[in-house]
């Protein structure tokens, strides 16, 4: 099996939790970090051998609010064990306000060539309704600071905010497009459950954006950022040539990948296991040298295969049926033939006989779609 050249590391800090937010964080600890820290060490010491790496994520959380002191400890104990190699994507998230001239000195000397800023918006309004504590000026100060320091830059763009209109998120993908950024992921506000905002959705403080509004913001976005020369090249994900976000892109291509943290999930190109997402149970386990993980996700050939389906059609690249079968060993048509018939009827896929690709009008129905390319039941295995 290929070993992975790519690995995660998740930061569960952040200083505040936004009122959407459902990802495995803890906020106002920063009394846990030497203890994360420690962890982190403690579970990449169960590596072989070091990763040689052609892509590192550093995500959250929110890995800048370790600060560049913390930064430097992180790496430190990424030493002899996780080791990017010439010309790797070494990726950092970031939250705006986290961002100033010492911070970027220390993701340089890290090694770090990408950013990932948690932007959200460039209005107020907006940010202050999706209960962000940072400022359009800080996201300003902080792209220029980035990119003075030649490091890539991606903005997260965020579209559906509660009492959001379309115009404001066609400002705002204008104000996005004036900072020069590199890449830009644009996500419309999901409402998870056990969220502050869900409760405030329940009862009526907070209102939930028309699906027929989610779907012209996220088309308005589309256009804008194709004509200002963006290529879409994933359903929410947008690059400048060349910017493509390459950790992703492994993701996408099924290749297997290493993961460390609270919630990460790891790769081996059959299975995914995924740590416990609660940092104090991942902190405890690993200190007591017990296997965090708390989920093995066995798949079949045939599941694997489906998922393959799934994230090859979110591309705008789509599907080469001859590499799909050289890469899963299943004929394309054999798993979603029928279906694809069907959606290019619809006019939500075009297929030239070696390639199947989503249209617009497909990538924005994808959600919907998968059900029948997944809904077969053909995951083994289970929690262990
Ligand atoms: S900054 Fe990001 S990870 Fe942290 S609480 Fe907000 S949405 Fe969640």
């Amino acid at each position: 099996m290929e070993s992975p050249r790519a690995a995660y590391v998740h930061v569960p800090f952040c200083r505040h939790r936004c009122g959407y937010c459902d990802f495995a964080v803890v906020a106002g600890r920063d009394d846990l970090v030497d203890r994360y820290l420690g962890a982190i060490g403690q579970e990449l010491g169960r590596l072989p051998a070091a990763l040689d790496l052609d892509t590192l994520y550093v995500g959250g959380g929110t890995p800048s609010h370790l600060g560049a002191e913390g930064l430097r400890r992180l790496w430190g104990a990424f030493a002899g064990r996780l080791a990017p190699v010439a010309g790797a994507e070494v990726t950092i998230e970031a939250n705006p306000a986290d961002v100033d001239a010492a911070l970027v000195a220390a993701a340089v000397a890290c090694g770090v060539s990408r950013v990932s800023l948690g932007a959200q918006s460039l209005s107020a309004r907006t940010l202050a309704a999706l209960d962000r504590d940072h400022t359009p000026e800080q996201v300003r100060r902080a792209v220029a600071l980035l990119l003075g320091a030649g490091l890539a830059v991606n903005i997260d763009v965020m579209t559906a905010a509660p009492g959001q209109s379309l115009a404001e998120v066609e400002r705002d993908l204008d104000d996005v497009l004036d900072l020069g950024v590199h890449h830009v992921s644009v996500y419309c506000l999901t409402w998870e459950r056990g969220t502050r905002f869900i409760g405030l959705l329940n009862r009526g403080a907070l209102e939930r954006a028309e699906e027929d509004l989610e779907r012209r913001m996220f088309e308005g976005a589309i256009e804008r950022l194709e004509a200002g020369g963006f290529e879409h090249y994933e359903v929410s994900n947008f690059a400048h040539p060349g910017h493509r976000c390459r950790h992703n892109e492994r993701y996408w291509d099924c290749r297997p990948w290493e993961a460390f943290g609270p919630g990460a999930a790891r790769f081996d190109g059959r299975t995914r296991t995924t740590n416990h997402r609660s940092p104090f149970t991942w902190m405890r386990r690993v200190e007591a040298g017990l296997d965090p993980a708390a989920d093995h996700d066995r798949m079949t050939a045939e599941g694997a295969a489906r998922e393959r389906i799934v994230v090859g059609l979110r591309r705008r690249d789509g599907i080469v049926r001859e590499a799909f079968q050289r890469e899963s060993g299943l004929s394309f048509d054999g798993l979603a033939g029928d279906l694809v018939r069907g959606w290019v009827a619809n006019g939500w896929a075009v297929d030239d006989g070696a390639r199947v690709r989503l249209t617009r009008s497909g990538l924005l129905l994808s959600d919907s779609l998968w059900e029948g390319v997944l809904g077969d039941g053909s995951r083994g295995g289970g929690r262990g």
